[in-house]
């Protein structure tokens, strides 16, 4: 471990929140070698805003801030909503300010993106997508969520991807459960998630035995997902975590299931050979959306003309 008190004088101090459904996660830091974290609950915005402002007020001056935001948030910079969370389920957040609270209340730059655009970009620059300029980022948890990188920047197009709400094929008679998503029922989080296994099953997937059927339904289910973007997206690898992929016996039997439904038309060896270094988990844990936080407030730190929030310049910028 470097002397960190002599690398703090030297190094920017950035501020980073992967802001969450359930818990704020915000961290102080240089980089990942250096990063202190502090968890604060999901209440009203007002309760977890103070706090959240109150732990970056302590550590005195930084140079940014960033934030990776549950969603869908208003990422088009030229919006009068841009940085805010907008038709969330969750009704005390809808149309709130995230990025605009802590950038009045802080009076530091706010780097802001969806949790998941966050996390890829912290798997670009520190975790499993370091040195590829096109992979895809998805967490399996209370929600499904994607983040893909092409040409090193992360896609925003009309609002920002909504990985987990695509169609996937559901055969009625094999799987009866009809689904759990609020506004599609079947689509994929609907059928894949960790709210959509203990809804279907009765008991939570951390407690799904692991020899249950229920677990080559959820590889199918998430390999249709992958199939739909390794045909659309043409990513050059595909990191998969969050809470469902502690279940590691997932990972061989996704692989699996990916190479049946390609069935042998993307010729290529990562695909045909590596399949096994070409679908992994992210390395950077349950840290992959707070680092990527500290990679927004970097960017926006070194970019301080750009709008925040505005699309990231060049895959150099993750790196
Ligand atoms: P969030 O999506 O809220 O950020 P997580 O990624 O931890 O948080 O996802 C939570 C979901 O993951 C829950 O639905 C839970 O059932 C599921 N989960 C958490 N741990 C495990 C585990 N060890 N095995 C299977 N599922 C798990
Ligand atoms: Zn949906």
């Amino acid at each position: 471990m470097p002397d960190l008190r002599v690398a703090r004088t030297t190094l920017s101090l950035f501020g980073c929140v992967e802001a969450g459904g359930t818990k704020f996660v915000c961290g102080l830091g240089t980089g990942p070698d250096d990063l202190q974290l502090t968890h604060i609950p999901t209440t009203s915005p007002t309760d977890t805003m103070e706090k959240v402002i109150g732990f970056f007020r302590e550590a005195g001056s930084l140079s940014a801030i960033g934030v990776g935001a549950f969603g869908p948030v208003d990422l088009r910079s030229a919006s009068p909503t841009f940085g805010f969370v907008t038709s969330t389920p969750k009704v005390d957040w809808k149309d709130f300010d995230l990025a605009g609270t802590l950038q009045r209340a802080l009076d530091v730059p706010v780097g802001f993106d969806t949790d998941v655009n966050a996390a890829a970009a912290g798997e670009a620059r520190w975790g499993a997508g370091r040195g590829i300029p096109d992979f895809l980022y998805l967490t399996v948890g209370t929600g499904i969520g994607g983040g893909a990188l092409v040409n090193g920047e992360v896609i925003h197009g009309l609002l920002h991807p909504e990985m987990g709400h695509i169609r996937i094929p559901h055969d009625l008679k094999e799987d009866p459960f009809p689904g759990c998503c609020p506004y599609h029922f079947d689509c994929l989080e609907g059928l894949a998630s960790g709210p959509a296994i203990q809804a279907r099953w009765g008991v939570p997937a951390s407690q799904l035995a692991p020899d249950h059927p229920g677990w080559a339904l959820e590889a199918r289910y998430l390999a249709f997902g992958l199939a739909t973007w390794v045909c659309t997206l043409s990513p050059q690898r595909i990191l998969i975590g969050g809470g469902v992929m502690q279940q590691t016996r997932l990972f061989p039997l996704i692989r699996q299931e990916l190479l049946r439904l390609l069935n042998g038309y993307i010729q290529v060896k990562a695909i045909l050979q590596d399949i096994d270094r070409y679908v992994v988990p992210p390395q950077l844990g349950s840290r992959a959306g707070v680092l990527g936080a500290m990679v927004l407030a970097e960017h926006i730190y070194r970019n301080p003309s750009a709008r925040i929030g505005a699309p990231l310049a060049g895959a150099d910028a993750w790196r």
